[in-house]
């Protein structure tokens, strides 16, 4: 008989997670998704209820629990600045508890585990674009530190865990992501301009919007965090995951003004702290090994999000 393979996704319920565990059930996986609901949502992964092979545990990563998996992707933590500074403490628990929980499961079990690390070990970055060589330049009691610290840490984990047991790990540096299902609430600058734009809201733009970031649509990564669980016991990474693609905060504001046909204004509010200046994935790393790359161009993505939104606002 043919096994299904059983794939443990934490933070299932959240804007990555729930296309994540989509895709994985397309590929005929049984999906476990666990999750506390902090940012996640039911409404995300609704779609999914009715699949037999799916099933949802309520639960926080920063207890122990028992699944057996093949296949763990550490999703859970909350990504967006709003929502990890809202009770900082939590958010390195998360990370550093959750994240050995995990290890622990997945060394009990002989199972792969993969985290979902972030662009912000980098901090704000001193060299141009980032390379999973560069080492970061994070400010360690700053106020996104309980995230930022607590990837390294959790990084660090995946490391130790690797070396001491020979566990096997896969750690993705993610860079900006987007794409339908993202929260309207929790203030990432794509959800914010496009949700602005469609109800004839200001544009807030923090700082004077020179700064850059490069956005991957959410299509592009999950394809990327699959292909690196499924690559080669000798693959650990890290392995950035981006679209490499660079824009300023004001050139995403006019492309998204230009996709709702809004007429909203510009406005300029305060930078906030440690907010990095540039950022753009080296993802030569991603290419090699992953044969990877994304082909969503920004445009097109931004389309989907925007028609994603517009549904929402209008109550779909
Ligand atoms: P999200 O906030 O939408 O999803 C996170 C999910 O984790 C939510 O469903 C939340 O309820 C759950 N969660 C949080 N703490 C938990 C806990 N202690 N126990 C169980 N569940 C918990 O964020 P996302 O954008 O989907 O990000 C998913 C992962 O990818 C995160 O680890 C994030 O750090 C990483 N990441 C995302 C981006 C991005 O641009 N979206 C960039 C870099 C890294
Ligand atoms: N940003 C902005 N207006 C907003 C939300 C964010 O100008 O309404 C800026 C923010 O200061 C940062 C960039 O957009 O420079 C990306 O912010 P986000 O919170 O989405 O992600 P991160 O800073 O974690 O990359």
């Amino acid at each position: 008989m043919h096994h299904k393979k059983r794939i443990l996704v934490t933070g299932g319920a959240g804007f990555v997670g729930s296309h994540l565990c989509g895709r994985l059930l397309e590929k005929g996986a049984k999906v476990l998704c666990v999750d506390n609901f902090h940012t996640g949502s039911e409404k995300n992964i609704l779609h999914l209820a009715d699949n037999p092979d799916f099933d949802v545990l309520r639960h926080d990563i920063t207890q122990p629990f028992f699944w057996e998996a093949h296949q763990i992707y550490n999703l859970a933590c909350p990504a967006s600045p709003v929502h990890y500074q809202e009770d900082p403490i939590r958010t390195t628990r998360t990370n550093v508890i959750g994240s050995m929980n995990m290890l622990d499961l997945a060394l009990k079990l002989g199972a792969r585990i993969l985290q979902a690390s972030t662009s912000e070990v980098y901090g704000d970055p001193e060299t141009h674009p980032q390379a999973e060589s560069y080492r970061g330049a994070v400010n360690c009691i700053g106020p996104r530190a309980c995230y930022d610290e607590g990837k390294r840490v959790a990084e660090s984990l995946f490391f130790d865990y690797f070396r001491q047991h020979g566990l096997k790990i896969k750690v993705a540096r993610i860079f900006n992501t987007y794409g339908p299902r993202m929260d309207s609430k929790d203030g990432r600058v794509v959800s914010n301009f496009i949700v602005q734009a469609l109800t004839g809201q200001p544009i807030t733009i923090y700082g004077d919007g020179s700064q850059t970031r490069s956005f991957c649509f959410v299509d592009d990564l999950v394809e990327g965090l699959i292909r690196l669980m499924e690559s080669d016991d000798s693959i650990t990474g890290p392995v950035n995951l981006g679209n490499p693609g660079e824009f300023t905060i004001q050139e995403l504001a006019r492309l998204v003004l230009r996709f709702t046909d809004s007429d909203s204004t510009l406005c300029f509010m305060p930078l906030p702290q440690d907010d990095p200046k540039r950022r753009r994935p080296a993802i030569d790393m991603a290419k090699k090994l992953l044969g990877w790359e994304p082909l969503v161009p920004l445009e097109d993505g931004l389309k989907k999000t925007v028609e994603y939104f517009s549904g929402i606002l209008k109550g779909e």
